[in-house]
């Protein structure tokens, strides 16, 4: 990452942080918009670097991931303060917390004893580490730092985040993760700016680059009625998407109610229309938080096989060689059954 640079404004020294497109310009002592990253002693700093707010086994579906290991278990780390302020954050008792609400206290974890934490786990069928929940991108240094040691002791690192980060630091981190979940805020400059105080365009550019890089990439878009339901504005996004790869597993969420956002929650019509105007551009889409039969399933996009049967976070293969083909057709699903990290396989 480019260092940090000195400026004098007023007199004062000002240290500017180049890792997200905010470019916080701070004065000593204080806090970038993440609420974690801090000028101190003459640099940017992570003071509480060396700590996790949360770490917590879960199924890899819950990322979501629903095409890299299907029915593995990650061990999810979550960190404190993200550089958006989404009015509808789900987790924003953590992504927030630092900046307007008290925290449990965190939790210290070296890059060693979250190696030593993964060989306990494996045999329960953990095969890494996702960094999560909040916005683990600002903790950048700390993630390239257990990233590292967990590659090196041939794990897998997953990524869930808003994608907010500048292109330097994106294209570096992607060298020591495997598989990516990109949560897409809203498809317009508005909604980015009006709800979430980021902006898209890096957004757009960070999965581009992540598919372009050959990671395993996913996405995620949670729909808001009245804010991200537009279909006109969905269907740009599905086309970006296609123009992608047409096969890219793209998890529509349902939302609820939270933080500073009351509007009721999406309906259930809403998500299967928008599910359908997706599925005429993509093979793979899937909705989250909303149970409706068959609608997190995978099929086969050449003759319509079921793949992999889900219900909640519980996985089936049903029609999946050990390659990850159709057992039918025989055409290949994109649907990672394993792989080694440890010999940096995309
Ligand atoms: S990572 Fe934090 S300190 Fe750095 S520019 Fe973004 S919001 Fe500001």
């Amino acid at each position: 990452m480019r260092k940090s640079e000195r400026s004098a404004a007023k007199g004062e020294l000002l240290l500017r942080c180049h890792l997200c497109p905010h470019l916080c310009e701070l004065r000593k002592g204080d806090f970038g918009r993440c609420g974690v990253r801090q000028n101190m002693d003459g640099a940017i700093r992570l003071p509480f670097a060396g700590h996790v707010a949360t770490i917590a086994l879960d199924p890899i579906e819950k990322k979501p991931l629903y095409h890299y290991m299907p029915g593995h278990q990650v061990l999810s780390l979550g960190f404190l303060g993200c550089n958006l302020a989404c009015r509808f954050c789900q987790n924003w008792t953590i992504s927030q917390s630092v900046k307007e609400a008290p925290s449990s206290p965190p939790k210290a974890l070296s890059a060693l004893e979250l190696v030593g934490l993964l060989d306990q786990y494996a045999a329960t069928g953990c095969v890494g580490v996702a960094y999560t929940y909040s916005e683990p991108v600002v903790w950048y240094e700390y993630l390239m730092e257990l990233g590292t040691a967990v590659k090196e002791a041939g794990y897998h690192n997953i990524l869930v985040t808003n994608g907010f980060i500048n292109a330097r630091p994106w294209k570096d981190l992607l060298g020591v993760i495997d598989a990516v979940n990109v949560d897409v805020k809203g498809f317009t400059e508005a909604f980015y700016q009006d709800v979430c105080d980021g902006s898209l365009e890096p957004v757009v550019r960070n999965v581009e680059a992540a598919v372009t890089a050959g990671l395993h990439v996913e996405v995620t878009y949670l729909v808001i009625p009245g804010g991200t339901d537009d279909p006109a504005t969905f269907l740009a996004f599905a086309k970006w998407l296609r123009s992608l790869d047409p096969n890219i597993a793209l998890h529509l969420n349902r939302y609820y109610p939270n933080y500073r956002m009351s509007v009721p929650p999406t309906p259930k019509k809403t998500l299967l229309k928008l599910k359908e105007k997706a599925m005429q551009e993509l093979n793979n889409v899937y909705l989250g938080n909303i149970w409706v039969p068959g609608a997190s399933d995978s099929y086969c996009s050449n003759c319509g096989q079921r793949l992999v049967r889900r219900e909640g976070y519980r996985t089936q293969n049903e029609g999946l060689t050990a390659l990850g083909n159709c057992k039918r057709c025989k055409t290949e699903s994109g649907i990672i059954l394993r792989r080694n990290p440890r010999k940096g396989e995309r």
